[in-house]
C-alpha cells in the first residue's frame, strides 16, 4: 500500500512541484490538502483525484487525525508557520516532513524534534538535493576518493527577488526566520556537508543589504560564508537576493575539479570533471540520468514510515543547519570566525 501524504498550503512549490511530483513516486499518494481558501482546494482536490472529506481548511486540520488515508503531513508553509504545524500534525499522531528551513531559529527546530519524539512519529526535513543524482554521484567522487582529496567546494546559490513586494512573507522577519541565507543559502551550507560527509568545526562570515529598501529592513540580501572541516577542507559559500539568478557548485579535488552547473534547480544539473590523462587536461560531462527529486524525497520519507527507519535527512539535521545559520549571523555580526563545537553534537545525534 503506498503511503499518504497530506499537503498543507497550496502556494508555489506545492502547485508548480510536490503535487505534479507524485505522478513520478512509486511509493507514495496524494491522500489530503490543507489550504486556506476552499475554492483552491476545490480545483486542486479535483485535479489531483482527492474525495471531499479529505479537502481541510485550516481551522479543521485537527481532524486530520481521523483520517486513515493519511500517513505523513507534509509542510509546505511559510518558514515561520513550521513549527506550529508540525506540532499540530506530531499531535495528530502523523508522521511529518517539513519544508527547508525547518524553522526560523535552532531552539523551535529543536522543539520540533521534540514533540516529534515525544508523539512517536518519524520528521524528516525536505532536504531535496541529497535525493538528486547529479550530487549524490558528486558525494560518491568524495566518498570514494575517486580524485583524491576534497580540498575546497565553492557554493553559490542567487536568485533575484525583484518581482518580490516588500510585502511577500520571505521578506518579513517572523515568517522568514531571514533573507537569502535561510531561503537559499542553506542548499550551499546543507549541500557542502552533504558532499563533505563532516560537520564544521568553525565559520565566518560577511553581510550586507543595500540602505533604504524595504525588503531589506528586516532580512538580509547578501551573505558571503565560510567553512572550515575537520579534515581541512574549506567551503565558500555566496548568497544572494540582489543579483540574476546563479546556482554553481565547484568541487576542488587534488587531482581534479567537478562543476556543477544549475546545482540547486530544480531541474538542469550538469556534472563536468576537469582532469589531466598524461599531460593532457580534459574536460568531459559525466552523463546521468536526469530524476526528479522531489518524487525521490517524497518517495525516502514514504519508504522510511513504511520500515521504520530514520530518513537521512532527519528533523536534527535541520536543528544543526540552524546553529549553523546562527553562528553565521554571529560571525558577520561580531567581524570574526566563530567556532561550532554544538553542531557536531547535534550532528551525533541525528
Ligand atoms: P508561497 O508563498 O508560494 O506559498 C505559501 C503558502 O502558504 C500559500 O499558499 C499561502 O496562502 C499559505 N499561507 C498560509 N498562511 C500564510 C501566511 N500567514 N502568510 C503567507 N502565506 C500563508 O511559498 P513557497 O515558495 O511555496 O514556500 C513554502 C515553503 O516551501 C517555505 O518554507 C519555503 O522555504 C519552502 N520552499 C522550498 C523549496 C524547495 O526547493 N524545497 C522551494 C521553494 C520553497
Amino acid at each position: 500500500k503506498r503511503t499518504g501524504f497530506a499537503i498543507v498550503g497550496l502556494g508555489r512549490l506545492s502547485i508548480n512541484e510536490i503535487l505534479p511530483a507524485f505522478a513520478e513516486c512509486s511509493h507514495a499518494r496524494i491522500a489530503a490538502l490543507v489550504s486556506g481558501s476552499r475554492e483552491k482546494l476545490a480545483a486542486v482536490g479535483a485535479q489531483y483525484g482527492v474525495v471531499e472529506g479529505s479537502l481541510y481548511t485550516y481551522d479543521r486540520f485537527e481532524e486530520i487525525a481521523d483520517n486513515p488515508d493519511v500517513d505523513v503531513i507534509y509542510i509546505v508553509l511559510p518558514n515561520g508557520m513550521h513549527r506550529e504545524y508540525v506540532i499540530r500534525s506530531a499531535k495528530a499522531g502523523k508522521h511529518v516532513l517539513c519544508e527547508k528551513p525547518m524553522a526560523t531559529n535552532a531552539a523551535d527546530a529543536q522543539v520540533m524534534v521534540d514533540a516529534c519524539d515525544d508523539a512517536g512519529v518519524t520528521l524528516m526535513i525536505a532536504y531535496r538535493i541529497h535525493f538528486q543524482p547529479h550530487n549524490v554521484e558528486a558525494r560518491r567522487f568524495v566518498a570514494d576518493g575517486t580524485y583524491g582529496r576534497l580540498v575546497g567546494i565553492t557554493a553559490n546559490n542567487v536568485q533575484t527577488v525583484n518581482q518580490n513586494g516588500p510585502q511577500q512573507w520571505r521578506h518579513d522577519g517572523d515568517l522568514a526566520g531571514g533573507g537569502s541565507l535561510p531561503d537559499i543559502g542553506l542548499y550551499c551550507l546543507n549541500t557542502a556537508i552533504y558532499l563533505a560527509g563532516e560537520i564544521p568545526v568553525e565559520v565566518s562570515a560577511d553581510i550586507y543589504s543595500p540602505p533604504g529598501d524595504p525588503k531589506y529592513a528586516e532580512v538580509e540580501e547578501t551573505v558571503s560564508f565560510r567553512l572550515k572541516f575537520p579534515s581541512g577542507t574549506i567551503a565558500n559559500c555566496f548568497t544572494s537576493y540582489g543579483a540574476r539568478d546563479d546556482k554553481y557548485q565547484r568541487l576542488n579535488f587534488a587531482e581534479a575539479s567537478v562543476d556543477m552547473p544549475n546545482a540547486y534547480s530544480y531541474r538542469g544539473q550538469d556534472l563536468w570533471v576537469a582532469s589531466k590523462a598524461g599531460d593532457t587536461d580534459q574536460k568531459a560531462q559525466i552523463a546521468i540520468s536526469p530524476a526528479n527529486q522531489f518524487a525521490a524525497e517524497i518517495d525516502h520519507m514514504a519508504q522510511c514510515v513504511q520500515s521504520g527507519v530514520t530518513p537521512a535527512t532527519p528533523g536534527e539535521m535541520g536543528v544543526r543547519d540552524h546553529v549553523l545559520m546562527e553562528a553565521i549571523y554571529r560571525s558577520a555580526r561580531e567581524g570574526r570566525p566563530v567556532a561550532t563545537p554544538d553542531a557536531g553534537e547535534r550532528a551525533d545525534k541525528a
